[in-house]
């Protein structure tokens, strides 16, 4: 009974850290009932899915993020097609704590790749007791990750309304994915780092040479004008990697982005029927801190 083991785990987990809750219907602490659910003091409840994750949404969201979009991106990561940018962010975050356990949220998780590497990094590095939080509005993808990784701490739930307590977190990450900087300023703690990854022009760009997909110049600049805008950017660092993808994990890769959505079906099947893709990731770790 895998699922009943994975929803014990997780109650146990959450109730270890029962005070990085917030109802987000009453902004009241919330408590573990009974193993099953996460209950606040004016009674609004959100039950423990077997899975290991909580369920935050009033209704389901609509999201074109679906299961198989999140298993080609655990594929590709598994695959160590991000291992460098997961290394680096585990590096980063080393770098800037003592010994003492941290807390790190992973802001638009998806299926969790990025924070279980990162965590496990930070663990063989010796760092450990670290609290780790994923939270993202597509269900799909938290399912995935509490199924792998019950002891950790996994939501669905709008980044915009996250029933997470304020100025709870040391690092906040936000990887490839939008921000909601207001809600980032409210949970990091006032000597907290944001660390977010923005695309470079060159990233994935065989993919978007395939699928004749306007490079969308500048973007990057305009990401980090606006995280500048929202908070002090210390560093930069750009990071640059090619990687030669097997046949087997081309349709991962074509897969586990939005790049594919609007490709015509001819140009997907010419990548399809290569025998290998040198694939570029191309971005850059902006890390930053509130404004003081
Ligand atoms: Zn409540």
């Amino acid at each position: 009974m895998l699922n009943k083991r994975n929803r014990i785990l997780a109650a146990e987990a959450m109730a270890n850290h029962s005070h990085l809750f917030l109802c987000p219907l009453c902004s009241t602490s919330m408590r573990v009932e009974e193993l099953r659910q996460l209950i606040c003091r004016k009674g609004h409840s959100f039950d423990i899915a077997k899975q290991g994750y909580v369920n935050f949404l009033p209704r389901p969201a609509a999201s074109k993020y679906g299961q198989s979009l999140f298993r080609s991106r655990s594929m590709m990561s598994e695959s160590g097609f991000f291992e460098s940018l997961d290394r680096l962010i585990a590096c980063q975050i080393l770098a800037h704590i003592g010994n003492q356990p941290v807390r790190l949220l992973d802001m638009g998780c998806g299926e969790g790749s990025h924070l279980t590497r990162i965590l496990d990094m930070m663990q063989t590095a010796g760092c450990h007791g670290t609290a780790g939080v994923g939270l993202d509005i597509a269900k799909e993808g938290v399912r995935m990750a509490a199924s792998r990784q019950p002891h950790l701490l996994w939501c669905v739930a709008d980044l915009a309304r996250s029933p997470l307590a304020g100025r709870s977190f040391d690092f906040i990450l936000n990887i490839l994915s939008p921000s909601n900087y207001a809600q980032c300023q409210r949970l990091l703690k006032d000597d907290g780092f944001l660390i977010k990854i923005i695309p470079g022009d060159g990233h994935l760009q065989e993919l978007r040479t395939a699928f004749r997909t306007a490079n969308r110049s500048n973007s990057g600049s305009k990401l980090e004008e606006r995280f500048r805008d929202n908070f002090k950017l210390i560093q930069s660092l750009p990071l640059r990697t090619r990687s030669k993808l097997d046949a087997d994990l081309i349709p991962h890769a074509i897969a586990m982005t939005p790049l594919s959505w609007h490709a015509d079906i001819g140009s997907i099947h010419s990548l399809q029927e290569l025998s290998f893709l040198d694939l570029t990731l191309d971005v850059t770790l902006l890390i930053g801190q509130k404004h003081r």
